[in-house]
């Protein structure tokens, strides 16, 4: 995938400094680096929070909910230290934007820790980054040394008389990980499993003490929201969605790539006209708007506003932003199958219904694909999805059920089709199936 793209209708935040050598901290300077948690430095900690808050900016993750209010619940005075964690855990097939942010611009994810360390009154922050991206690691490891070499980061940070200190942290490999309080655990050294909530991190977190979690987009959308002003960042998204986003488009599109557009922006436009559309004369079959555990749209649902709250009213969410267009040559099941085997992989295996839920609807789906299916496995993995949902640990269990769902309910004629067919329609008649990459 050709990662760095580009397209007029494109406003670029996170993204400016993008190939343009910020890596070095040199240029990250030049390029008006760490100007902002200069002028941070100087604010009120209440004043802070009060200006991302009222920026709408909301968790870019996937939960989307609105950073400054989390961070507004990180108590005042705490029996212990607080932290702050980037959760740069980047597991969600399809998504692949806080890879380019380590990759290109290290020091705006340095530099919103620090603000929110700052907000907070954190003493302590880590960038937890995946165990994949282990050449990132480095770059972080180089930004973070440039960084203390400066004077930036430890004692007495720009002589405000205000310690910080920020570690890199390697996962081992684990989509469970991303979870917060799976994140948390990992780092302290233990199994990367969910903890019981409440309590909530923003009380009890890492090490028990009060903890906020943000992702490494989020992070990095930071000093732009304070030189721009929270005012400017929410008047370039609707109500309640300010700001941008790093779309990763991916699948059937003649330009894919991650492109940052503001929040709202049209699905349809972003398929047809920044995407460039379907290869070939196929057509659009299904679009995943916010990556692979996110409800499908299909062709004719996509006419839709990018921004957390159109998308849930659309029956569906806007995820982690990876979005993956699927054209006429896609089985669907096939496509439920290669999803599901990602779950039941990636389950940690801690509660029944997730657990064995995953690996049953793995096992039909192989079967049913393979031509072994009879007609009363639709509405038993449509049954034991929905059952699925809200009773597991945590959100790993809907993030399996809730595709499949979808996949079922708007598509049961190709699940038919394979019953009639005694197998795959799409293989017996001899189409040749472009199943999309997922990063
Ligand atoms: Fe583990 Fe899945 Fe349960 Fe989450 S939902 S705790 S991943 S078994």
């Amino acid at each position: 995938m050709a990662f760095l793209v580009s397209h007029p209708d494109e406003v670029k935040i996170v993204s400016q400094r993008f190939g343009l050598g910020a890596i070095s901290i040199d240029r990250y300077l030049e390029l008006n680096g760490y100007k902002a948690i200069q002028k941070t430095l100087a604010m009120e900690p209440d004043t802070i929070i009060n200006e991302i808050k009222n920026s709408g900016l909301r968790g870019r993750g996937g939960a989307g909910f609105n950073t400054g209010l989390k961070w507004s619940f990180v108590p005042k005075q705490a029996p212990k230290p607080k932290y702050v964690l980037c959760n740069g855990d980047e597991s969600e097939p399809g998504t692949c934007k806080d890879r380019l942010i380590f990759e290109h611009d290290p020091h705006a994810v340095i530099e919103g820790a620090m603000i929110a360390a700052f907000a907070v009154g954190a003493h302590t922050a880590y960038i937890y980054i995946r165990g994949e991206y282990r050449y990132l690691s480095l770059i972080m490891q180089k930004a973070l040394a440039d960084a203390y070499a400066r004077g930036f980061l430890g004692k007495n940070i720009f002589g405000s008389g205000y310690d910080l200190d920020i570690y890199w942290h390697g996962g081992a490999g684990a989509y469970e990980v991303g979870e917060e309080s799976a994140l948390m655990e990992s780092l302290e050294g233990k199994r990367g499993i969910p903890r019981i909530r409440p309590p909530f991190p923003a009380v009890v977190g890492l090490w028990g003490g009060p903890t906020v979690i943000n992702n490494a987009e989020t992070l990095a959308s930071i000093p732009h929201i304070i030189l721009g002003g929270a005012d400017w960042y929410a008047s370039l998204g609707p109500p309640k969605n300010g700001g941008t986003r790093l779309f990763c488009l991916s699948g059937h599109l003649e330009r894919p790539g991650v492109y940052e557009l503001p929040m709202g922006y049209n699905l349809k436009k972003m398929i047809f006209e920044v995407g460039g559309g379907i290869p070939g004369s196929r057509k659009l079959k299904a679009v995943v708007p916010g990556g692979s555990s996110t409800p499908c749209l299909t062709a004719d649902e996509i006419d839709v506003p990018m921004d957390f709250d159109s998308l849930m009213k659309r029956g569906s969410m806007l995820g982690s932003g990876g979005v993956i267009a699927l054209d006429e040559s896609t089985c669907i099941v096939q496509f439920a199958l290669r999803t599901m085997k990602f779950y039941q992989h990636e389950s940690c295996g801690w509660c029944i219904p997730c657990r064995e839920g995953t690996d049953w609807l793995k096992k039909t789906l192989a079967r049913f694909h393979a031509g072994g299916g009879i007609r009363k496995d639709i509405d038993n993995m449509l049954y034991l999805s929905e059952n699925m949902l809200g009773r597991t640990f945590c959100p790993l269990g809907d993030a399996a059920a809730m595709p499949t769902i979808a996949f079922v309910k708007k598509f049961r004629s190709e699940f038919e089709a394979h019953l009639e067919a005694r197998g795959c329609p799409f293989e017996k008649a001899g189409v040749v199936e472009q199943l999309p990459v997922l990063a």
